[in-house]
């Protein structure tokens, strides 16, 4: 765990350079060859799962934008960053589609076997941390902040999602005070996967100006990028 931590330190300095620029709006910092990194070092492994997508679109924002690509954009720089701090990564789905097999029919069906196909993914791997993408909707406007969920019988999951939470008050969101929070069994994919894991609600698409900045390109980065350092935190911690 020592080398996998030098290999983040050494290369946190890259990404804080274009996590700068990210957040800063400013042109981004000049690429770094990829050839600095060496071999030598153990490479953690990240899995990160977009909720939704294809014909399931997950909750839909108060302007009609549905979440499965506001995760998938998330997914999409996060999976790049990683890469860049030297991570391995592995995604459940980098476009527009549901996972499942093929043959099936009927949107619960399908729905299952997508659910099905994801764990197996995220169950493949030994030694793995994951980090699936959602968006929050509640029927009340007025509520907003990302938001953590981990399975309860899991204390890596936890300090897992305790790391995000403290990235995302601390980088993106001040004023959070939506704590982490256990889920039920009612979140197979979260229950049964093998590895720690968080949902991140990164937001509420029913509140009108936080579904307009998790609209946003720009933010989407931010919220990524947020993220990740809070995998970083875990894994440093180890
Ligand atoms: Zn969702």
């Amino acid at each position: 765990m020592r080398k996998r931590s030098q290999l983040i330190m050494l290369l946190g300095a890259i990404i804080c350079i274009c996590a700068a620029a990210v957040f800063s709006e400013e042109p981004a910092a000049k690429p770094v060859s990829a050839g600095m990194v060496s071999t030598a070092f153990e490479r953690p492994l990240l899995i990160i799962d977009a909720g939704h997508g294809g014909a399931d679109g997950g909750c839909v924002s108060v302007d009609g934008t549905p979440e499965k690509g506001i995760n998938l954009s998330i997914l999409q720089t996060m999976r790049d960053a990683a890469a860049i701090m030297g991570y391995d990564v592995v995604c459940t789905r980098e476009s527009d589609v549901s996972i499942h097999d093929e043959g099936i029919t009927g949107l619960s069906k399908q729905k299952k076997s997508d659910m099905d196909n994801r764990l197996a993914i995220i169950n493949k791997y030994e030694g793995a941390v994951a980090v699936s993408i959602h968006q929050n909707q509640f029927t009340d406007q007025k509520y907003s902040g990302a938001q953590m969920f981990y399975p309860k019988a899991s204390e890596e999951s936890h300090a897992l999602a305790e790391a995000l939470r403290g990235r995302v008050v601390s980088t993106l969101q001040s004023t959070n005070e939506r704590e982490t929070k256990p889920v039920g069994d009612e979140l197979f994919l979260l229950n049964n996967a093998k590895c720690p894991i968080v949902m991140a609600e990164c937001g509420f698409l029913s509140n009108e100006g936080e579904a307009a900045r998790l609209e946003s390109p720009v933010y989407q980065k931010q919220m990524a990028l947020t993220l990740l350092f809070g995998v970083n935190d875990y894994i440093f911690s180890k």
